[in-house]
């Protein structure tokens, strides 16, 4: 049950966000985390702020018409949500999957105002995307996707404005597209305007990387607060896209063995470890299934196909695919097992039973929203370097972003120790990340 406070804005959400069951899961999992911040501090539920928290500040829905390659005009969806901007330009990234729709968008966006919250740095929270479906599209088809996409959301953009990013479906080349789209119409080199940009046009070392191995950082903090770490431990991975790959690569140089990862029609087993190199071939090189790379690699891999990667027992479980990918059952078969850390890679990829089970059987749970904080961590260090017209080298921008997701960890638990249930990062960070946006929304008054 919500708080007597907090059950009229639920239903005020319910009533006006119809059928965004997304949108409402996310909503909810925060309201519930808020109960006890109302009671203790009830100047946070004054001038409907948790209300407006609720509401995004702008919603913009756009046509993207393009040309495929046999001359045919396709239509898309364009989206982005801007949600918050009381602690600075709007910040997050674009998704292109067939899956978007504008509740996908507005649950992540809600959930990255309190993820940019929690990293303490000067951002926002927006996302944005469209339900176009990169998959067997050609170079020349996704080129002139992202410059018609671009086309109308750059008078929505700015340094100071609005900053997007990559998520599941944009990477490097989509950013480079887009961002050479928006340099031609404003005749402006506007480095601050997009993330995860190319090293040679304004990108930062380690931002690729960035959301894998911020995510591996924050769950060895929770290990090491038991006296445990990855070496050893058997590790399995949902995904095998950006983040997957570099949550492996970190977790396998911190001495764990990852023993699978999967994409949406399997997965693969790998008793001897996921071969990363390959995988990254296969991956980031050819585009294809991991599938190929248990073909290509032969006797220690097993495809599994239609299967659910969470049958694989293992100690540590980073799911880092997409959200509600892991439900109830799947995490009471992880808790059979004997799982110890779960740390959420993706966004909002546990049901909120799975979540249940794991806080019953005291399994270490990292929420997205915190454990999967490095990426847009990094995006902002990203911004300082554009900002400044410099660029910092490999190994200070990795300290920078440990030292973040150390900051992010222990203010999460720290907020869960204050309010009573120490452990409970859940509780933790959506207090920790609430009070930082609402402190702000209250200074800027009713706007
Ligand atoms: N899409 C990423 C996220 O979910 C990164 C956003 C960004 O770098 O702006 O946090």
């Amino acid at each position: 049950m919500l708080d007597e406070k907090l059950q009229p804005i639920f239903d005020d959400v319910l009533r006006r966000n119809p059928g965004e069951l997304e949108f409402h899961q996310a909503v909810r999992e925060v309201l519930d985390s808020l109960g006890a911040v109302v009671a203790k501090h009830p100047h946070y539920a004054e001038n409907a702020l948790i209300e407006r928290i609720c509401e995004p500040e702008r919603q913009i829905i756009f046509r993207v018409p393009w040309i495929d390659d046999a001359g045919k005009v396709q239509i898309n969806r364009g989206f982005r949500v801007q949600f918050n901007s009381a602690l600075g330009p709007f910040k997050g990234g674009l998704r292109f999957h067939p899956s978007v729709l504008v509740g996908t968008i507005k649950f992540l966006g809600f959930e990255q105002t309190f993820k940019n919250a929690l990293t303490g740095m000067p951002i926002g929270g927006g996302k944005g995307g469209s339900d176009f479906d990169p998959k067997g599209r050609s170079e020349a088809e996704v080129m002139r996707f992202c410059q018609s996409f671009m086309t109308e959301l750059a008078r929505h953009l700015g340094e100071y404005t609005d900053v997007p990013a990559g998520d599941i479906g944009v990477g490097q080349r989509e950013i480079g597209y887009m961002f050479g789209q928006y340099k031609r119409m404003t005749n402006r080199y506007e480095s601050g305007v997009l993330t995860g940009k190319g090293l040679t046009w304004g990108g930062s070392r380690v931002r690729t990387e960035a959301t894998g191995y911020g995510a591996v950082y924050f769950v060895q903090r929770m290990l090491q607060r038991r006296g445990e770490d990855f070496a050893g431990r058997k590790v399995v991975v949902s995904g095998a896209g950006n983040v997957a790959i570099y949550t492996i690569e970190k977790a396998q140089e911190l001495g764990g063995k990852v023993i699978a990862c999967s994409d949406s029609n399997g997965y693969v087993m790998d008793e001897s470890g996921i071969d990363l190199a390959l995988l990254r071939e296969i991956k980031e090189r050819k585009r294809g299934r991991v599938s190929d790379y248990a073909k290509a690699r032969g006797k220690s891999a097993t495809y599994v196909e239609g299967g659910s990667v969470w049958d694989v027992p293992t100690d540590i479980a980073m799911p880092s695919a997409t959200q509600n990918e892991l439900n109830g059952e799947d995490a009471r078969k992880l808790v059979k097992n004997g799982v110890r850390a779960v740390g959420e890679g993706a966004n909002m990829p546990c049901l909120p039973e799975a979540v249940r089970v794991f806080a019953d059987a005291k399994v270490l749970f990292g929420p997205g929203k915190a454990t999967n904080a490095g990426g847009v961590a990094t995006s902002a260090l990203e911004m300082q370097q554009n900002a400044s017209r410099d660029s910092w080298t490999f190994e200070e921008t990795e300290e920078r972003l440990a030292t973040i997701m150390h900051g992010i960890h222990d203010r999460c638990a720290q907020t869960a120790e204050e309010y009573g249930e120490p452990g409970n990062y859940v509780l933790g960070a959506n207090i920790a990340g609430f009070i930082r946006v609402a402190e702000a929304m209250r200074a800027l008054g009713v706007v």
